[in-house]
Protein backbone atom coordinates (compact mmCIF):
# COMPACT_ATOMS: atom_id res chain seq x y z
CA UNK A 1 0.00 0.00 0.00
CA UNK A 2 2.93 2.51 1.09
CA UNK A 3 5.26 1.79 -2.18
CA UNK A 4 2.01 2.61 -4.28
CA UNK A 5 1.10 5.75 -2.33
CA UNK A 6 4.76 6.84 -2.68
CA UNK A 7 4.92 5.42 -6.40
CA UNK A 8 2.11 7.57 -7.80
CA UNK A 9 3.59 10.93 -5.39
CA UNK A 10 6.75 10.69 -7.71
CA UNK A 11 4.55 10.46 -10.95
CA UNK A 12 2.61 13.41 -9.86
CA UNK A 13 6.00 15.14 -9.67
CA UNK A 14 7.47 14.16 -12.64
CA UNK A 15 4.18 15.58 -14.55
CA UNK A 16 5.01 18.55 -12.48
CA UNK A 17 8.28 19.29 -12.04
CA UNK A 18 9.54 18.39 -15.70
CA UNK A 19 8.99 21.43 -17.45
CA UNK A 20 11.52 22.83 -14.76
CA UNK A 21 14.00 20.26 -15.71
CA UNK A 22 13.84 21.31 -19.32
CA UNK A 23 14.16 25.01 -18.60
CA UNK A 24 16.93 24.05 -16.35
CA UNK A 25 18.63 22.11 -18.86
CA UNK A 26 17.81 24.99 -21.36
CA UNK A 27 19.19 27.18 -19.51
CA UNK A 28 22.45 25.54 -18.42
CA UNK A 29 22.96 25.06 -23.11
CA UNK A 30 22.75 28.23 -23.26
CA UNK A 31 25.43 29.56 -20.68
CA UNK A 32 27.49 27.10 -22.67
CA UNK A 33 26.59 28.56 -26.23
CA UNK A 34 26.91 32.03 -24.47
CA UNK A 35 30.50 31.46 -23.05
CA UNK A 36 31.80 29.51 -26.14
CA UNK A 37 30.98 32.78 -28.17
CA UNK A 38 32.04 34.54 -25.55
CA UNK A 39 35.75 32.93 -25.87
CA UNK A 40 35.62 32.99 -29.56
CA UNK A 41 34.99 36.84 -29.39
CA UNK A 42 38.39 37.38 -26.90
CA UNK A 43 40.67 34.81 -29.23
CA UNK A 44 39.63 37.44 -32.50
CA UNK A 45 39.75 40.63 -30.07
CA UNK A 46 42.31 43.81 -30.68
CA UNK A 47 43.65 43.31 -27.71
CA UNK A 48 44.03 39.96 -27.41
CA UNK A 49 46.07 39.85 -30.32
CA UNK A 50 48.05 43.09 -29.40
CA UNK A 51 48.64 41.66 -25.54
CA UNK A 52 49.80 38.36 -27.19
CA UNK A 53 52.59 40.24 -29.61
CA UNK A 54 53.60 42.49 -27.09
CA UNK A 55 54.30 39.20 -24.66
CA UNK A 56 55.88 37.17 -28.09
CA UNK A 57 59.66 38.34 -27.14
CA UNK A 58 58.98 36.37 -23.08
CA UNK A 59 57.06 33.67 -25.14
CA UNK A 60 59.81 32.54 -27.69
CA UNK A 61 62.42 33.05 -24.64
CA UNK A 62 60.67 31.04 -22.97
CA UNK A 63 60.47 27.84 -25.28
CA UNK A 64 63.75 28.43 -26.63
CA UNK A 65 65.02 27.97 -23.03
CA UNK A 66 62.68 24.98 -22.42
CA UNK A 67 64.30 23.20 -25.62
CA UNK A 68 67.95 24.28 -24.50
CA UNK A 69 67.20 22.13 -20.98
CA UNK A 70 65.98 19.70 -22.75
CA UNK A 71 69.29 19.05 -24.48
CA UNK A 72 71.15 18.73 -21.15
CA UNK A 73 72.55 15.20 -21.19
CA UNK A 74 71.76 11.68 -19.83
CA UNK A 75 73.22 11.06 -16.23
CA UNK A 76 74.81 7.63 -15.25
CA UNK A 77 76.93 7.17 -12.84
CA UNK A 78 79.97 5.28 -15.13
CA UNK A 79 80.80 7.35 -18.48
CA UNK A 80 81.05 3.80 -20.40
CA UNK A 81 78.65 1.49 -19.82
CA UNK A 82 79.11 -1.55 -17.77
CA UNK A 83 79.44 -4.59 -20.45
CA UNK A 84 78.34 -7.07 -17.79
CA UNK A 85 74.94 -5.74 -19.40
CA UNK A 86 75.93 -5.27 -22.72
CA UNK A 87 73.49 -7.70 -24.41
CA UNK A 88 70.80 -7.66 -21.58
CA UNK A 89 68.39 -6.11 -23.60
CA UNK A 90 68.19 -9.04 -25.80
CA UNK A 91 66.96 -11.42 -22.97
CA UNK A 92 63.54 -11.36 -21.27
CA UNK A 93 62.77 -12.73 -17.89
CA UNK A 94 59.16 -13.40 -16.43
CA UNK A 95 57.98 -14.69 -13.69
CA UNK A 96 56.54 -18.18 -14.17
CA UNK A 97 55.25 -18.88 -11.02
CA UNK A 98 51.57 -19.87 -11.23
CA UNK A 99 50.92 -19.90 -7.24
CA UNK A 100 51.47 -16.41 -6.29
CA UNK A 101 50.95 -13.36 -8.72
CA UNK A 102 52.34 -11.13 -6.02
CA UNK A 103 55.79 -12.52 -6.63
CA UNK A 104 56.10 -10.50 -9.72
CA UNK A 105 57.03 -7.82 -7.45
CA UNK A 106 59.83 -9.80 -6.34
CA UNK A 107 61.16 -10.46 -9.48
CA UNK A 108 64.86 -9.26 -10.01
CA UNK A 109 65.55 -6.06 -11.88
CA UNK A 110 68.31 -6.12 -14.59
CA UNK A 111 69.72 -2.82 -15.00
CA UNK A 112 72.45 -1.03 -14.65
CA UNK A 113 71.33 0.75 -11.64
CA UNK A 114 70.47 -2.22 -9.59
CA UNK A 115 73.04 -4.58 -7.92
CA UNK A 116 71.75 -7.91 -6.98
CA UNK A 117 73.61 -8.61 -3.72
CA UNK A 118 73.04 -10.77 -0.80
CA UNK A 119 70.41 -9.29 2.40
CA UNK A 120 73.92 -8.09 4.38
CA UNK A 121 75.19 -6.55 1.54
CA UNK A 122 71.95 -4.83 1.06
CA UNK A 123 72.19 -3.75 5.20
CA UNK A 124 75.65 -2.23 4.91
CA UNK A 125 74.93 -0.42 1.78
CA UNK A 126 72.46 1.26 3.84
CA UNK A 127 75.01 2.34 6.75
CA UNK A 128 77.92 3.08 4.05
CA UNK A 129 76.12 3.86 0.68
CA UNK A 130 79.29 5.47 -0.50
CA UNK A 131 81.77 2.83 0.06
CA UNK A 132 79.21 0.27 -1.45
CA UNK A 133 78.31 2.56 -4.00
CA UNK A 134 82.02 2.49 -4.91
CA UNK A 135 82.80 -1.14 -4.42
CA UNK A 136 80.02 -2.11 -6.46
CA UNK A 137 79.65 0.19 -9.22
CA UNK A 138 83.13 0.05 -10.05
CA UNK A 139 83.61 4.04 -9.44
CA UNK A 140 87.24 3.49 -8.26
CA UNK A 141 88.84 6.92 -6.53
CA UNK A 142 90.92 8.40 -9.47
CA UNK A 143 90.43 11.90 -11.46
CA UNK A 144 88.43 10.59 -14.23
CA UNK A 145 85.79 9.36 -12.22
CA UNK A 146 85.48 12.14 -9.74
CA UNK A 147 85.42 14.41 -12.65
CA UNK A 148 82.36 12.65 -14.07
CA UNK A 149 81.08 12.98 -10.52
CA UNK A 150 81.69 16.66 -10.43
CA UNK A 151 79.99 16.78 -14.01
CA UNK A 152 77.03 14.99 -13.03
CA UNK A 153 76.49 17.03 -10.03
CA UNK A 154 76.40 20.25 -12.34
CA UNK A 155 74.31 19.13 -15.06
CA UNK A 156 71.67 18.57 -12.01
CA UNK A 157 72.59 22.10 -10.59
CA UNK A 158 71.92 23.65 -14.13
CA UNK A 159 68.77 21.83 -14.64
CA UNK A 160 66.93 22.23 -11.38
CA UNK A 161 68.70 26.48 -11.91
CA UNK A 162 67.03 26.31 -15.42
CA UNK A 163 63.29 24.76 -13.95
CA UNK A 164 63.04 27.71 -11.10
CA UNK A 165 63.47 29.98 -13.52
CA UNK A 166 61.40 28.49 -16.56
CA UNK A 167 58.50 28.35 -13.64
CA UNK A 168 59.43 32.19 -12.54
CA UNK A 169 59.16 33.07 -16.62
CA UNK A 170 55.60 31.05 -16.92
CA UNK A 171 54.79 33.16 -14.01
CA UNK A 172 55.57 36.18 -15.03
CA UNK A 173 53.90 36.08 -18.78
CA UNK A 174 50.55 34.93 -16.80
CA UNK A 175 50.72 37.86 -14.66
CA UNK A 176 51.66 40.21 -17.54
CA UNK A 177 48.88 39.31 -19.75
CA UNK A 178 46.05 39.14 -17.41
CA UNK A 179 43.44 37.33 -19.22
CA UNK A 180 39.57 37.45 -18.54
CA UNK A 181 38.81 35.26 -15.53
CA UNK A 182 36.34 33.70 -17.39
CA UNK A 183 39.18 32.20 -19.51
CA UNK A 184 41.35 31.61 -16.88
CA UNK A 185 38.79 29.39 -15.22
CA UNK A 186 37.04 27.57 -18.45
CA UNK A 187 40.16 27.86 -21.24
CA UNK A 188 43.12 27.82 -19.69
CA UNK A 189 44.57 25.10 -22.08
CA UNK A 190 43.39 26.89 -25.44
CA UNK A 191 45.06 30.24 -24.08
CA UNK A 192 48.41 28.43 -23.77
CA UNK A 193 47.87 26.88 -27.05
CA UNK A 194 46.39 30.35 -28.50
CA UNK A 195 49.74 32.25 -26.95
CA UNK A 196 52.02 29.73 -28.70
CA UNK A 197 52.67 28.88 -25.27
CA UNK A 198 54.24 24.96 -25.08
CA UNK A 199 54.48 24.14 -21.84
CA UNK A 200 57.44 21.16 -22.03
CA UNK A 201 57.71 18.00 -21.25
CA UNK A 202 61.59 17.83 -19.54
CA UNK A 203 63.26 14.64 -20.39
CA UNK A 204 65.12 14.86 -17.00
CA UNK A 205 65.38 12.67 -14.44
CA UNK A 206 67.54 12.31 -11.08
CA UNK A 207 69.23 8.87 -11.03
CA UNK A 208 68.51 6.11 -8.65
CA UNK A 209 70.96 3.26 -7.81
CA UNK A 210 70.16 0.20 -6.06
CA UNK A 211 71.53 -2.64 -3.76
CA UNK A 212 68.73 -5.38 -4.06
CA UNK A 213 68.34 -8.72 -2.32
CA UNK A 214 66.01 -10.98 -3.77
CA UNK A 215 65.67 -14.42 -1.88
CA UNK A 216 65.98 -17.61 -4.13
CA UNK A 217 61.90 -18.77 -3.83
CA UNK A 218 60.98 -14.77 -4.83
CA UNK A 219 59.33 -14.35 -1.55
CA UNK A 220 61.11 -11.60 0.06
CA UNK A 221 63.03 -9.38 -1.07
CA UNK A 222 64.99 -5.60 0.50
CA UNK A 223 66.18 -3.07 -1.51
CA UNK A 224 69.00 0.13 -0.81
CA UNK A 225 68.06 2.97 -2.45
CA UNK A 226 70.81 6.00 -3.15
CA UNK A 227 69.81 9.02 -4.71
CA UNK A 228 72.14 11.07 -6.60
CA UNK A 229 70.65 14.37 -5.97
CA UNK A 230 72.86 17.30 -6.04
CA UNK A 231 74.02 16.88 -2.12
CA UNK A 232 74.56 13.44 -2.19
CA UNK A 233 76.98 13.67 -5.48
CA UNK A 234 78.87 16.80 -3.97
CA UNK A 235 78.92 14.38 -1.17
CA UNK A 236 80.31 11.45 -2.99
CA UNK A 237 82.65 14.15 -4.78
CA UNK A 238 84.27 15.07 -1.70
CA UNK A 239 84.36 11.24 -0.64
CA UNK A 240 86.52 9.90 -3.96
CA UNK A 241 88.86 13.29 -3.67
CA UNK A 242 89.80 12.18 0.07
CA UNK A 243 90.42 8.80 -1.33
CA UNK A 244 92.59 9.60 -4.46
CA UNK A 245 96.20 9.21 -3.61
CA UNK A 246 97.92 13.07 -3.23
CA UNK A 247 100.05 12.96 -6.15
CA UNK A 248 102.76 15.56 -7.02
CA UNK A 249 100.48 16.91 -10.01
CA UNK A 250 98.53 20.27 -9.49
CA UNK A 251 95.48 18.44 -10.01
CA UNK A 252 95.52 16.47 -6.76
CA UNK A 253 95.27 20.06 -5.41
CA UNK A 254 92.26 20.65 -7.24
CA UNK A 255 89.30 22.57 -5.28
CA UNK A 256 85.73 20.98 -5.87
CA UNK A 257 82.81 22.44 -7.45
CA UNK A 258 80.25 22.99 -5.16
CA UNK A 259 76.79 25.10 -4.91
CA UNK A 260 78.73 27.65 -2.36
CA UNK A 261 81.59 28.05 -5.09
CA UNK A 262 79.01 28.17 -8.03
CA UNK A 263 77.67 31.25 -5.65
CA UNK A 264 80.42 32.92 -4.57
CA UNK A 265 81.29 32.97 -8.68
CA UNK A 266 77.82 34.47 -9.38
CA UNK A 267 78.87 37.35 -6.54
CA UNK A 268 82.08 38.08 -7.53
CA UNK A 269 81.01 38.84 -11.07
CA UNK A 270 77.99 40.74 -9.87
CA UNK A 271 75.24 38.38 -11.69
CA UNK A 272 76.32 39.82 -15.20
CA UNK A 273 77.44 37.31 -18.29
CA UNK A 274 81.37 37.62 -18.73
CA UNK A 275 80.95 37.79 -22.33
CA UNK A 276 77.95 39.98 -23.48
CA UNK A 277 77.30 41.79 -20.33
CA UNK A 278 73.37 40.78 -19.48
CA UNK A 279 73.19 40.95 -15.54
CA UNK A 280 70.46 40.37 -13.00
CA UNK A 281 70.06 44.19 -12.33
CA UNK A 282 68.62 44.60 -15.33
CA UNK A 283 66.98 41.42 -16.45
CA UNK A 284 65.35 39.74 -13.55
CA UNK A 285 64.74 36.63 -15.13
CA UNK A 286 67.89 35.85 -16.57
CA UNK A 287 69.61 32.57 -16.38
CA UNK A 288 72.56 32.52 -15.25
CA UNK A 289 75.86 29.66 -15.34
CA UNK A 290 78.74 28.85 -13.87
CA UNK A 291 81.25 27.76 -16.74
CA UNK A 292 84.53 26.62 -16.55
CA UNK A 293 87.05 28.94 -18.51
CA UNK A 294 89.06 26.12 -19.79
CA UNK A 295 86.64 23.04 -19.98
CA UNK A 296 87.21 20.27 -17.49
CA UNK A 297 87.83 17.80 -20.31
CA UNK A 298 90.87 19.81 -21.26
CA UNK A 299 92.25 19.69 -18.05
CA UNK A 300 90.32 23.15 -16.90
CA UNK A 301 89.95 23.14 -13.30
CA UNK A 302 87.85 24.14 -10.68
CA UNK A 303 89.31 27.26 -9.24
CA UNK A 304 88.25 30.17 -8.98
CA UNK A 305 90.41 31.77 -11.78
CA UNK A 306 89.33 29.50 -13.82
CA UNK A 307 85.39 30.32 -13.64
CA UNK A 308 83.17 32.66 -14.96
CA UNK A 309 79.39 33.74 -14.75
CA UNK A 310 78.02 33.00 -18.27
CA UNK A 311 74.05 33.64 -19.22
CA UNK A 312 72.61 30.68 -20.74
CA UNK A 313 72.57 31.89 -24.49
CA UNK A 314 76.40 32.33 -24.16
CA UNK A 315 76.85 29.08 -22.37
CA UNK A 316 75.13 27.21 -25.14
CA UNK A 317 76.91 29.12 -28.10
CA UNK A 318 80.51 28.70 -26.15
CA UNK A 319 79.81 24.60 -25.74
CA UNK A 320 78.31 24.12 -29.11
CA UNK A 321 81.80 25.72 -30.73
CA UNK A 322 83.91 23.38 -28.42
CA UNK A 323 81.67 20.38 -29.39
ZN1 LIG B 1 75.77 36.38 -22.22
Amino acid sequence: MGTIIALIILIILLITLWPLALALGIGYGLYRLIRYFRKEKYFRSESFLEHKAAIKFAVDEYNDLANYVNSFGELSLTSTANDRFKYAHLASTENTSKHNINRERNTKTVSHNVHQTSLSVVKKAAEEPFKYLTKYFDLKPNEENLNHIQEMAETISRFSNAKTNLNERLAKIEADFNPPKFIKKHYYKELLEKLSIRVPEIHFSIPHYYFEYVSAGGNSSQRTTIKLDEDTLEALAEYLSERIKISKSAKAQRSLMTKKLREFIKNRDSYTCQICSASIAEQSLLLLEVDHIIPVSKGGLSIEDNLQTLCWKCNRSKSNKTA
